[in-house]
């Protein structure tokens, strides 16, 4: 069997890096060269600071220890995120990474909580939630490990700084034989015949050339596209924001252990406390709102004093028609863009990255196997844009024009269907190893306010005090378990300051 001997990463943000210390971390480099080729010059994204509990399970891949991780890179812990304004004006819900209260009798909580809101029942359900009730206290500790105990029920992520996480991951292929190469890719010769990639053209002159090629060149696309000439797959009807404005600012106040996405007039805008500053963003549509405008919103709302002046990107969401062509990967900002109000774009790298690894091709690059790539990878953000979407789509929003083309716009069928079969029967599912779990839909859909008409009818027919009995002691045992944890900001001071050896 002929192998790939020469693997070439274009680029090195988060994607470039993430992708050579997982490779680095499996491939022996007697075996397999990896070489990671970047430009000071052109930068990085430099954004990108909140991600979703999956990204524990690649750093464990890498076998990297926490403390040291999260002191590298002034990371917090993410127990959730609260977003305001979305269903309406003045609502407040969490999104929380654990699950609402127990399931009984193989039926999902959520049911219990409608028959007991139907009798007259108050609690939010987000009351329910070990994460969500400890975010809103400012509270956080791992979770336990015997999966007896309530603090099992934990489930967090992180907030850091994405340049730190890079520079991180770069210390730690190249000590495990990547090279890395600084300089411009100018040109990218293909095989005469095959049309595949065969070496990256720098500027001074060098070539770095190889049998397999990773595009990470964020934005540029330059190899998936300008080279090979994949089209882009535009979603903008279903996400119309396209610009972003992003300036980190002093904290004030505790350290909080979740994201904050709060609607504006024409888009949203982030909150991210790392440890050592705020990230924000104002995430807007350029058809509905000025940059001038958009800047004057995100800097009258931030909690501190600006670190800076607010820095513009522009991007359109969608994705790479294929992500695999020839003997290129795209991964990271050049296989597609999801705005981050899921924290999702992280996840797609990580899965980007795991996906190839388990389908390491050999020398002869099957077509099957890259249609199994590309088939799943499209997968992965349908699935993810439908979750977005909801956000935007299911709004009783009608102050502003941007809202009026959220709350009327057509929606993807697949996430139509969610809706109903949520609306009209009160069940969620999960398809096909679906990122986004069912408390998850259950925790969006009741915050925009799309409340079941009814509820499992084998629910329906237990005694209403019975199930209060026991919504209640559930409640108070989370309240509680809360209320004994630790404030986040001493929970962090104790395990992971920042900058501490
Ligand atoms: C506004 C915004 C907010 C975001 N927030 C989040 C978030 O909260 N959570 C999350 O998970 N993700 C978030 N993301 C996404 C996240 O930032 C990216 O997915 C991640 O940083 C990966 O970027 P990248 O490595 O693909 O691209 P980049 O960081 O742009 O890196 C591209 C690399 O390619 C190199 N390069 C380009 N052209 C050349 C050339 N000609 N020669 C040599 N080198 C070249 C550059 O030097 C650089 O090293 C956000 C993105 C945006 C736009």
């Amino acid at each position: 069997m002929q192998r790939l001997r020469q693997i070439v990463i274009a680029g090195g943000g988060s994607a470039g890096w993430m992708t050579a210390a997982a490779l680095s971390s499996l491939l022996d480099p007697k075996d397999v060269s990896i070489t990671l080729v970047e430009s000071d010059e052109i930068g990085t994204i430099g954004v990108g600071e909140a991600t979703i509990p999956d990204v524990i399970n690649f750093n464990r891949m890498l076998g990297l220890n926490e403390q040291e991780f999260m002191k590298a890179t002034n990371a917090t812990f993410k127990l959730g995120i609260e977003f305001i304004d979305w269903g309406r004006k003045g609502d407040a819900y969490i999104h929380p990474f654990s699950v609402h209260g127990v399931d009984m009798q193989g039926i999902d909580f959520h049911n219990y909580w409608l028959h007991e809101r139907a009798g007259g029942g108050q609690h939010p359900i987000q009351h329910y939630s070990l994460c969500a009730v400890a975010a809103s206290a400012g509270k956080f500790t791992l979770p336990d490990p015997n999966p007896r105990s309530l603090l099992s029920h934990i489930r967090y992520a992180y907030h850091f700084d994405a340049v730190l996480y890079a520079r991180y991951l770069r210390a730690y292929a190249e000590a495990r034989g990547v090279r890395r190469v600084e300089g411009k890719i100018q040109h990218v010769p293909q095989a005469p015949e095959s049309g595949n990639l065969v070496a990256l053209q720098l500027d001074h002159g060098r070539e770095v050339s190889g049998d397999f090629f990773f595009d990470c060149t964020g934005f540029r696309a330059l190899l998936i596209e300008k080279i090979l000439g994949v089209p882009y797959v535009d979603w903008s009807r279903w996400l119309p924001c396209n610009s972003a404005l992003a300036v980190p600012c002093r904290h004030a106040g505790a350290l909080l252990p979740y994201t904050r996405a709060t609607a504006r007039t024409a888009g949203w805008q982030w909150r991210i406390p790392t440890q050592q500053r705020t990230g924000n963003g104002h995430i807007y549509c350029r058809e509905f709102m000025g940059d001038d405008e958009a800047a004057a919103m995100l800097l009258a709302n931030l909690d501190g004093e600006a670190l800076g002046e607010p820095r513009q990107i522009r991007f359109t969401a969608g994705h790479r028609q294929t992500f695999w062509a020839k003997n290129c990967v795209a991964i990271g900002l050049s296989a597609g863009f999801l705005e981050p109000l899921e924290s999702t774009s992280i996840y797609l790298i990580q899965e980007g990255i795991s996906r190839f690894i388990s389908l390491f091709p050999d020398a002869t690059l099957p077509e099957v196997v890259r249609g199994e790539y590309n088939r799943h990878m499209r997968t992965e953000f349908e699935q993810v844009r439908d979750f977005i979407v909801l956000h935007f789509s299911a709004t009783e929003r009608d102050d502003t024009p941007f809202w009026n083309y959220c709350r009327t716009m057509d929606i993807p069928d697949s996430l139509r269907h969610k809706i109903s079969l949520f609306r009209e029967a009160a069940r969620v599912f999960r398809y096909e190893e679906e990122l986004f779990s069912r408390p998850s839909w259950v925790a969006v859909l009741l915050g925009q306010n799309i409340v079941p008409t009814r509820c499992d009818p084998i629910v329906a027919a237990l005694p209403q005090a019975a199930v209060r009995e026991s919504l209640e002691s559930m409640r108070v045992a989370m309240a509680n378990a809360a209320q004994a944890m630790p404030s986040h900001q001493d929970f962090i001071r104790r395990y992971c300051p920042a900058g501490a050896p």
